[in-house]
């Protein structure tokens, strides 16, 4: 039986098993479908309850997961097949191009500066984020290399001034661009690592075991709901997390999209979406800590801010949240039990009117705020139908993955020796993540 085991998802909980499951002895196969470790976690400002930076605490984390000898990071990698025989798993990977030789690469940035085309951010594009066509997923991306957009090499960006202009030649044909400014500069620095002929690569491994540790992604609001996509001063919360955040698109500048003023009133909506009929039909359990988090936040950059929360229930359910709430209390947010039903826009100030009902009162009440924070519930990753097929285990109705049993088997599935952390199982907080990797990890090498 082969000792190794394969860790699906690179996130906080899949960073944490691998690092628990490599000290014990395992080699491990740290697997992510994007271009670096670190999912939701690296994008975040601070964390609730301790509001300790978030990649502060990360970062050492995926770099110890990259140093350690018996750890392997497969980033840009996709599960295409799995076998089992016995106690073996055998796995077909694919590890798509990055157009970038990851042993020469240093991340130095040099390809980046030198490339002239800017697209909107994957994540941040809705705040004003943008990057290159050649770009890092993040400053402290583990692996630190840089990853070629692929619509560059068949001239798909021309419209956006990629540097190819009328080349009409396969990249795959090449074995040198005399064009691309990115090449140039790399060579420039001596390492030749951009490589825009590569090709998606094939890697069949052995394991003995298998952790999805998949994890969450923030739900998207339905356009128009509470304004949002047609008023520019309705954000999401992940959005202004962004905004909250030193290396997010504004240097952390909670400046509203508008008119990229600094903001003096906001407000924020929970549980957006929830009983609606395409709403979510569950509790994120983690909304209303991020929500006092942002507000706490907030208040750090500038105490003036006007902070208003909208809420009907509170959840602060785990250790310290309780505290935390009270925190944000005492920094002086305003806590309004209310049901918001229409957003209107001024369109001279652009600010927004919230009408919502009291729910103390009964009344019909009206606040008007510069921004407006929608507090989205957090969904399942899209990419879980596909894994779930591969691996022949189950979702739940939300499409998260199934576990066993909700009491004595919850990070069990119904194939033995496949098992489950942090978000792949549900709406979760980091600390919780932590733990359940280490539960899985150990399952995972005892087996
Ligand atoms: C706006 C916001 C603020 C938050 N603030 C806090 C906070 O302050 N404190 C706190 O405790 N929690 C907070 N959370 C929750 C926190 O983000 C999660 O608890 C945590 O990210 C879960 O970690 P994870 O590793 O399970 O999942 P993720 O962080 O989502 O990582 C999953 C990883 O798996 C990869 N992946 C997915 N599918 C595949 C696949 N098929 N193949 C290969 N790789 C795959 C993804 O690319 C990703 O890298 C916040 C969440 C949001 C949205």
């Amino acid at each position: 039986m082969p000792e190794a085991i394969l860790i699906v998802g690179g996130g906080v909980a899949g960073i944490s098993a691998a690092l628990n499951a490599a000290d014990y002895g395992s080699k491990v196969y740290l697997l992510d479908d994007t271009a670096s470790i670190g999912g939701m976690m690296a994008r975040l400002d601070k964390t609730f309850p301790t509001n300790d930076c978030s990649i502060c605490i990360e970062s050492p984390l995926m770099y110890e997961a990259d140093n350690h000898p018996n750890i392997e990071i497969l980033t840009n990698t996709e599960i295409r097949r799995v076998n089992k025989t016995n106690s073996t798993f055998t796995v077909r990977l694919v590890k798509k191009a990055k157009y970038i030789d990851e042993e020469k690469c240093t991340g130095c940035g040099a390809c980046v500066e030198a490339c002239p085309a800017s697209v909107p951010d994957e994540l941040d594009g809705k705040i004003g984020g943008m990057r290159k066509l050649i770009s890092m997923a993040f400053p402290q991306a583990v692996p630190s290399v840089s990853v070629v957009d692929p619509r560059c090499r068949y001239g798909k960006m021309r419209e956006q001034h990629a540097c190819i202009g009328e080349c009409v030649v396969d990249c795959s044909q090449c074995r040198e661009c005399p064009i691309a400014l990115c090449v140039k500069a790399c060579k420039e620095e001596g390492k030749d690592a951009v490589v825009l002929w590569q090709a998606d690569k094939r890697i069949d491994i052995e394991v003995k075991s298998i952790i999805v540790a998949t994890g969450i992604r923030p739900a998207e609001p339905d356009t128009g709901l509470y304004g949002y996509d047609i008023f520019e001063n309705v954000i999401t919360n992940i959005q202004f997390e962004r905004l909250m955040n030193a290396g997010g698109p504004t240097g952390g500048q909670i400046i509203r999209p508008s008119d990229k003023n600094h903001v003096k009133k906001i407000a924020w909506i929970q549980c957006v979406g929830r009983g609606l009929k395409e709403g979510l039909p569950y509790c994120s359990k983690v909304c209303c800590m991020i929500a006092a988090k942002q507000t706490i936040i907030t208040k750090e950059h500038d105490r003036s801010v006007e902070t208003v929360i909208f809420h009907n229930d509170l959840k602060a359910y785990g250790k310290g949240f309780w505290e935390f709430y009270r925190k944000a209390l005492q920094s002086g947010v305003r806590y309004i039990k209310g049901r918001p039903f229409d957003v209107f826009e001024d369109p001279g100030t652009k600010n927004l009117t919230v009408r919502y009902e009291d729910l103390d009162t009964g009344e019909i009440q009206e606040e008007e705020v510069e921004l407006l924070v929608l507090s989205m519930g957090l969904v399942p990753n899209d990419r879980n139908k596909r894994l779930a097929k591969v691996l022949g285990i189950e979702l739940n109705e939300h499409g998260f993955f199934r576990e066993k049993g909700t009491l004595l088997a919850p990070l069990e599935t119904s194939v033995e020796g496949i098992y489950l952390c942090g978000g792949a199982t549900g709406p979760i907080d980091i600390s919780e993540s932590v733990i359940q990797a280490s539960a899985a990890s150990l399952k995972a090498v005892l087996k």
